[in-house]
């Protein structure tokens, strides 16, 4: 064939298109005789989605093929009747339904496969009625219609925003016989027709001439492939159904059965649909797409026993118990026989990043005791597919939760560098190893094709010590898992001559095959960084900001309960918390928290996110009233209570694991030397961690020591000053200077020059990407922005000392649609400055910064993450350093040299982007699809500076991130003279619940300035002293009596502590437990008191008895 060889491999195509030629050609013969006259079809009035049972009570119509349905997110239910005329008799039947939109066939009430409808190669129209018809036959289905197709809605393109409009053509509707030789010969043809076309001779050719490639460019296996096609074509005649089983036998005798040598590539090829739980569709057709997929599957589970399908996420499984039931019985008995196979731990496939640490805890226990009580056994391997990068803290939190085995690909999407490795070690901060492994066919979506299981050989980067791939195929997205072809064809790859042999097999089973690998492996240290989808971090703030939020609220009401369910105090009963959490997790699904979801799913959010908070609240407020006998008046308040009922004094909970001193506001009847911008009496208040104090006016001290004040220059500049920082805004709002009297430095770098050497300025990007609008940021949008202008109207000073100075800015014309207003606040206890803002958002495809240039110098910059802190460059040196244009921090970055530093906190973003000494944080983006609304409108945040002396660990920085994300929360008790004591909770005040003693803590002596004048007013300020051991969580036990201390180490340091608990605690024992609150064995349990080893970033779990 040479010089023929293009024309003769389009020649198999031709053959083989479901387009072209289908009169003549095989594809045209698999469905040899069709019946469209066979079904009898009437359809309901347009219904919302509703239960099979519902359906029965709406009004039926007849209906015919043609007919429009919609508009989008609508539904309609159809009755057919199919009548098997007798001509059909001893065949294969199949019925064949496409209402170009998604839809679910039942039959005697239950839900029994679905359908995917459209012309796109994920479409899946056939259902088998008969094995072999009998003639006569009378069958009666139901269908049920989405208005929506796969890829939801969207308006002209896959990622636009939804059309609410769209219409769904019912096209097909009609049996017809199977004629199961003619798929088989399909079947072979196709395979054969991708050897021949894709095995090239790589080491002479790596890509073939296009126009006339010479046969010496292919393998011999591709040519051999190419000649038996065409002979094979040769040899039947479509017309004859008796000539297809003999060119069958002789492809297998003469290709398929040829088999490999012992050092053959071995592909584990397991079937899985990747079910987004909100992208392009809501969370309610979510909950169908589970009924389509896993119908289908369980179906092909009966067809063929030895095919397997992996599905992960608790959440759609407790979706389908509840609504689905018959097909849930259906998938643990699936499940008892090994083919429908559980993975991945967690109760939604979660973002990689932007979760706190105990979010990623709680997304394992949630799934594991799910997948534990409903499976009876735990997964053995993390499934996260699809997220944008993975935090360097994922290792250590998967081994807590009993899991040493990773699945993930998506950093073949990376569009920098090429990640270097298939199969390796991934080791994270802390230490703790997870074996990993990224299938090399680069997708969670596989069309399990020979190319593809040939690229799991060709693009392992590993193979050189593994022999073995997993392969990951099926539709996703409710396209609903593997289809028939995908089955076929790797069930005849078990051995053939040039391809990797493929086996049906579950990921456990896989990783069981490259354990023997492991001491060969390389190791990846460190965080995962995604080089694309660097948008995410910022799109969609509320939902973000919602997150962090409840995140808090869970946090401080475990905390307060566990207190008092610890003290047995009477009457009160631990919260029913586990709902609430559960739809914490699931909005942090890898579309709905990242923001590259519609804007349908942020409604669902925000009231998700409404809702635990309101709960949360509500039950902090119950619980507080247990303080104080059980009376409590008036709102639960958060922070700051004011009223004017002078019979009240307060009691305060501090929720954060260290000493904290706030300034709040008191009622009205206090006195206070200084009142806020409401009204209302100013006080500093101090209160242990998690711990008490009773405020009143004997206790609460008014002489001040230390006092912050602000005074307006003759140019219209405010200067602010506390015993920290002297502090120089313009009357435009930017920070001109800032000069750290305990060292005297300047902290402004004045000769920077984008930003004109001031810091709090507002940069405009432009944000326009490549395709994916909400997920990206591009690196050529650093290269074209717009500083912007300051404030108009000058400098407000709106409270002026002692205790806190606030200056108010407002930037009515920040662009010529967006506006901000801003309180800057320096308060006498601490050298954060805070900017309060509210910005009024309408921008395209912009995204805004705040930026201040600093005068530190460091190679790298740290940001906070999930238990602990990762550093990455502030330099371009190389193309992995250039790729970290955009990163995410948790609540602070900070960038230090030797002795000092400056840290960047807030308390609801997540982007930064630090170079050379800027430091930047990403506020807001306007992306356009799938949200064309996304992000407009009104944004409340705060964000503060934090100069600092010493470096990360020596300054305080870990603990005023938790400061600023910490609120107290308040109860009002009667002003008699009762005292805690005396109060049915008998927790002593001023003292902290547990609080660690730890062998690292920094203490900051602070030195006077030698060349400032020393003032009268201002006093030194304390040492800060902070431990490096956090305690992060206290819960009671999911099961049982107990509870659960979880502390991690924040440093970055080896070090021993001890738990100090409040006596009337009654702690005996600490013992410890991992991340499921099960047992560890192997080791020890503590008293209190008792020195506890614990290592760099190592979290560490115990049970309280
Ligand atoms: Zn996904």
């Amino acid at each position: 064939m040479q010089g023929t060889r293009n024309i003769h491999v389009e020649r198999i195509e031709k053959f083989l298109s479901d387009t072209y030629f289908t009169d003549v050609n095989l594809r045209g013969k698999i469905y040899p005789v069709i019946d469209k006259n066979a079904c009898n079809l009437k359809v309901s009035e347009k219904c919302d989605r509703i239960t099979f049972d519902e359906s029965q009570s709406l009004k039926y119509e007849s209906c015919k093929v043609g007919k429009v349905f919609g508009p989008s997110w609508s539904s309609f239910w159809f009755q057919v009747s199919i009548d098997v005329p007798q001509s059909m008799k001893g065949e294969e039947v199949h019925f064949l339904w496409n209402s170009s939109s998604e839809a679910l066939i039942w039959r005697d009430g239950a839900p029994i496969q679905g359908l995917t409808g459209g012309t796109w190669v994920d479409k899946r129209i056939e259902y088998k009625l008969f094995d072999v018809a009998e003639g006569g036959e009378h069958v009666e289905l139901v269908i049920e219609m989405a208005c929506n197709g796969m890829f939801g809605v969207g308006r002209d393109g896959l990622i636009n925003a939804c059309d609410p409009t769209k219409t769904f053509t019912l096209v097909q509707c009609e049996i017809g016989v199977f004629d199961r030789d003619a798929y088989t010969l399909f079947t072979y043809l196709t395979m054969l027709h991708d050897v021949a076309k894709n095995n090239t001779s790589n080491t002479y050719n790596p890509q073939p001439t296009n126009t006339n490639p010479s046969m010496t460019e292919f393998t011999q296996r591709a040519n051999q492939a190419l000649r038996l096609a065409n002979d094979l074509i040769n040899q039947v005649d479509v017309d004859d159904r008796t000539t297809f089983k003999p060119a069958i036998e002789r492809a297998q005798k003469e290709f398929f059965e040829q088999a490999n040598g012992d050092g053959c590539h071995g592909v584990s090829a397991i079937g899985h649909c990747h079910i987004d739980v909100a992208w392009l569709w809501p969370y309610a057709e979510t909950k169908r797409k589970c009924a389509r997929s896993f119908a289908t599957q369980l179906l092909y589970m009966d067809y063929y026993r030895d095919y397997k399908f992996v599905q992960s996420q608790a959440q759609l499984y407790s979706w389908t118990k509840q609504l689905y039931p018959q097909l849930y019985a259906r998938m643990l008995v699936m499940a008892s026989k090994g083919q429908w196979v559980t993975t991945g731990g967690t109760w939604v496939e979660m973002d990689g990043n932007l979760p706190g640490g105990e979010s990623f805890v709680r997304q394992f226990l949630h799934g594991q005791r799910f997948f534990k009580s409903e499976f009876g056994q735990y997964c053995t391997e993390f499934w996260l597919p699809d997220t944008f990068g993975y935090s360097g803290q994922l290792p250590q939190v998967v081994r807590h939760a009993g899991i040493s085995n990773f699945i993930t690909q998506k950093l073949s999407w990376n569009n920098i560098n090429k990640f270097p490795h298939s199969t390796f070690i991934w080791e994270g901060i802390d230490g703790s190893r997870v074996l990993t492994h990224f299938p090399p066919a680069n997708t969670y979506n596989s069309a399990a094709d020979v190319k593809e299981v040939q690229m799991c050989e060709s693009n392992h980067k590993n193979n050189d010590v593994s022999n073995n791939s997993l392969m990951i195929y099926g539709h996703g997205d409710g396209g609903g898992g593997p289809n028939i072809e995908m089955i076929e064809r790797l069930s005849r790859l078990s051995d053939t001559n040039g391809i990797p042999q493929v086996k049906l097999q579950s990921p456990a089973e896989f990783f069981k095959v490259i354990e023997k690998d492991k001491d060969r492996l390389p190791v990846w240290i460190g965080e995962l960084y995604f080089e694309l989808h660097r948008g995410t971090y910022t799109t969609q703030a509320n939902c973000k900001k919602g997150n962090r939020k409840c995140e808090q609220l869970l946090h401080d009401v475990e905390a307060l309960s566990t207190i008092l369910d610890l003290h047995k105090v009477e009457g009160f009963q631990y919260p029913r918390l586990k709902e609430l959490w559960e739809l914490l997790l699931l909005n942090q699904f890898h579309d709905v928290l990242p923001g590259s979801s519609i804007g349908m799913v942020y409604k669902d959010a925000a009231e998700h996110h409404g809702h635990i908070q309101q709960q949360v609240y509500d039950i902090i407020k119950k619980t507080m009233a247990h303080l104080v006998g059980g009376n409590v008046s008036g709102e639960h308040q958060e922070h700051s209570v004011a009223g004017d009922d002078d019979a009240f004094d307060l009691v305060v909970f501090n929720p954060s694991p260290f000493d904290c001193e706030k300034i709040i506001e008191l009622p009205d009847h206090f006195e206070s030397p200084q009142k806020s911008i409401n009204g209302h009496p100013l006080a500093a208040i101090k209160v242990p961690s998690y711990g008490f104090v009773r405020v009143n006016q004997a206790t609460f001290s008014k002489s001040m020591e230390n006092i912050a004040f602000a005074r307006v220059n003759g140019d219209g500049s405010v200067a602010l000053e506390n015993p920290f920082l002297q502090v120089l805004v313009t009357k435009e709002g930017a920070i001109s200077s800032i000069v750290d009297r305990r060292v005297n430095r300047q902290v402004i770098d004045a000769n920077e020059k984008v930003l004109g050497g001031i810091g709090n300025r507002f940069v405009l990007y432009d944000d326009q990407c490549l395709f994916w609008d909400a997920w990206d940021v591009e690196i050529y949008s650093q290269n074209k922005y717009k500083v912007l202008g300051g404030a108009e109207g000058g400098a407000k000073i709106i409270e002026n000392g002692p205790y806190r100075v606030a200056i108010e800015f407002s930037y009515p014309q920040l662009t010529s649609k967006s506006s901000i207003k801003q309180i800057i606040y320096l308060s006498n206890n601490s050298p954060r400055i805070d900017f309060e803002t509210v910005v009024e958002w309408h921008e395209n495809r912009k995204m805004l910064k705040v930026e201040f240039p600093t005068t530190i110098r460091a190679m790298n910059c740290k940001y906070d993450i999930q238990f602990g802190h990762v550093e990455r460059p502030t330099h371009k040196n190389t193309t992995w350093d250039v790729a970290k244009f955009e990163v995410c921090g948790h609540k602070w970055a900070d960038l230090s040299e030797y002795g000092y530093g400056v840290a960047l906190l807030n308390d609801c973003k997540y982007g930064y982007s630090v170079s050379g000494g800027v430091m930047r944080l990403s506020l807001l983006r306007s992306a356009k699809s799938p949200d064309d609304e996304a992000d407009m409108g009104t944004h409340r945040f705060t964000y503060s500076l934090l100069p600092h002396t010493g470096d990360l660990q020596q300054s305080g920085v870990i603990t005023e991130g938790y400061a600023l994300n910490t609120q107290f929360h308040t109860v009002q008790v009667p002003s008699t003279p009762v005292s805690l004591q005396e109060l049915p909770f008998n927790l002593p005040t001023l003292q902290s619940f547990v609080r660690v003693n730890c062998a690292i803590s920094n203490s900051l002596a602070s030195t006077t300035s030698p060349t400032l004048p020393p003032s009268p007013t201002l006093l030194q300020p304390p040492p800060l002293l902070t431990s490096s051991v956090i305690i992060e969580t206290l819960k009671k036990c999911e099961e049982g009596d107990g509870y659960i201390i979880r502390v991690y180490e924040s440093f970055g340091g080896k070090t021993n502590y001890s738990f100090n608990f409040c006596p009337s605690a009654n702690i005996s024992t600490i013992v410890p437990v991992n991340g499921l609150e099960e047992e560890l064995k192997d080791e020890r349990s503590y008293k209190p008191g008792e020195s506890i080893p614990i290592n760099p970033f190592q979290i560490q779990s115990f049970k309280l008895v």
